[in-house]
């Protein structure tokens, strides 16, 4: 489902990532971790070209983006939409209803008929166990709530693959479990996703291939029982002991 080859990303003169090469089959969930800086969120960004790689081939689904060459706005947009992204912040609309925002994509840039996207609507918030609050404005709903509305309104989309970039490290403790719930849910149905996460119990119960990254590299990979029972590396181990 995707493929990553030789993706670079530099700012400026700061190279970010070195040369990664991933790839993810159908169904599958991964899990990217690794300290602070090492290059996680620009990996996940790269995937949908937030950030523009600066070289590298990327494929997801039937798409394929060659990033030594130009490309144009319409192939970045219809890349774009294999995957959803799910942000550490809520990024809701806030002047919008939940229903809303979930609805907002699906009529503004894929142009569907708003009684149906309505009913797919209320159907994904139903799904994340919002059904009751879909009248709700972002403000009026908790951490939690709001970043399940954030997963919804990602799948009206009907992406191809999930991105999730620390999607729980905003929230308050006690409203971790439900989002990871929803994305457990999600992993169980078949949804292809990539997740940078600290949640490492999600990592061990959920993930197919654990990524460990520093420095733009991706240092260690493997099952996560591999990764976490016995690294290889001594990088990993030590990111490992510090964060346990
Ligand atoms: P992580 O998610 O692993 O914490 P990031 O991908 O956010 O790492 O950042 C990796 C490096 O890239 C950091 O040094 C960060 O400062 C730099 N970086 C990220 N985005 C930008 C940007 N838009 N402009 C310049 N530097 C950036």
């Amino acid at each position: 489902m995707i493929s990553i080859h030789n993706l670079h990303k530099s700012f400026d003169q700061l190279d970010v990532l070195k040369g990664i090469n991933l790839q993810v089959d159908k169904g599958n969930v991964v899990v990217v971790i690794g300290p602070s800086g090492s290059g996680k969120t620009t990996l996940l960004r790269c995937l949908n070209v937030l950030e523009e790689p600066t070289k590298g081939v990327i494929s997801i689904g039937d798409q394929t983006l060659d990033f030594s060459r130009r490309i144009g706005k319409k192939e970045i947009a219809a890349f774009r939409r294999e995957t959803g992204m799910v942000f550490q912040g809520y990024n809701l609309f806030p002047h919008m209803t939940a229903l809303e925002n979930v609805m907002e994509g699906p009529i503004t840039v894929k142009k569907e008929n708003k009684d149906e996207v309505r009913k797919k609507a209320e159907a994904l918030l139903g799904k994340v166990g919002l059904g009751d609050k879909k009248d709700f404005y972002p403000f009026q709903l908790s951490g939690g709530q709001q970043q399940r509305v954030g997963i919804a309104r990602a799948l009206a989309m009907e992406p191809n693959v999930m991105l999730f970039d620390e999607p729980t490290s905003a929230l308050d403790p006690e409203l971790v479990g439900e989002v990871l719930k929803v994305m457990k849910d999600l992993a169980a149905e078949g949804m292809t996703m990539v997740v940078v996460t600290h949640e490492m119990r999600f990592a061990r119960e959920v993930a197919n291939e654990v990524i460990f990254m520093e420095n733009g590299f991706v240092v260690e990979r493997g099952g996560p029982e591999e990764v976490f029972g016995a690294p290889k590396e001594e990088r990993t181990k030590e990111f490992l002991r510090m964060i346990q």
